[in-house]
């Protein structure tokens, strides 16, 4: 029976890339994904596969980051991966934004792209918005819907086609040695100390 170093299993986004970036640090490492059905299969095919960098944590800006910037990397270096800017747009009323505002300042702080747009730009930009819900409907009212007075707008933000993202690291993968099974269905793990 052949043995692995590391089996990943499921050949999503997260499997495919832990595999690549694994075998790409550990050369010697044998690494193996298997998945029940084929790679992207899951929930990474059905996905929309927006990538934004608007977070104010630094786990998550490190992150968001260097995924945005693998991926620029990829589509320069001539992968086609489909990316198209398509930006981000967070409508807040005035409590949303007063809690979100400490996040914001955190945000421009760091250089990350966002614009503030207030209600009445808002407005001019995109005519058909309806800022005050309860102009067209009385369960506005009822349910206390406050009218939205400020937009967020995330710049360095795309879409990519997920199912490219994982053929290139399926292949890239494999180049490097590691090994890709499909319809193989993980029953069970044994969990053992040493
Ligand atoms: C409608 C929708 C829209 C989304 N939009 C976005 C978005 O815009 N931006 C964003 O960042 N995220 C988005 N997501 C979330 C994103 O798709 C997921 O976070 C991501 O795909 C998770 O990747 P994964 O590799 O963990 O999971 P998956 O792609 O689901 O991969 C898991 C794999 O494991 C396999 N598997 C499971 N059990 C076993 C087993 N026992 N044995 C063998 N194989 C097994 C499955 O077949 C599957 O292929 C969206 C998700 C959905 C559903």
């Amino acid at each position: 029976m052949k043995s692995y170093d590391v089996l990943i299993v499921g050949a999503g986004i997260l499997g495919l890339s832990t595999a690549y970036h694994l075998q790409r640090e550990n050369p010697s490492m044998a690494i193996a994904v298997i998945d029940k059905g084929t790679p992207g299969s899951g929930n990474t095919s059905r996905s929309v596969t927006m990538l934004r960098d608007t977070f104010a944590s630094d786990v998550s800006i490190a992150l968001a980051g260097s995924s945005i910037g693998f991926y620029k990397g990829l589509q320069e270096g001539g992968t086609d991966i489909g990316p198209e800017n398509m930006m981000y747009l967070w409508l807040f009323n005035d409590s949303q934004y007063a809690k979100n505002r400490s996040a914001l300042e955190v945000m421009h702080a760091k250089g990350i792209q966002i614009e503030e747009i207030a209600a009445d730009e808002l407005q001019r930009k995109v005519p058909s918005l309806c800022l005050d819900p309860t102009r067209i409907s009385d369960d506005a009212a009822t349910m206390g819907l406050p009218p939205i007075t400020c937009g967020i707008l995330g710049k360095n933000c795309y879409s990519v086609d997920p199912l490219r993202i994982v053929d290139y690291y399926r292949s890239a993968f494999i180049k490097l040695g590691g090994e890709v099974y499909s319809n193989v269905f993980m029953e069970d793990f044994l969990v053992v100390s040493y």
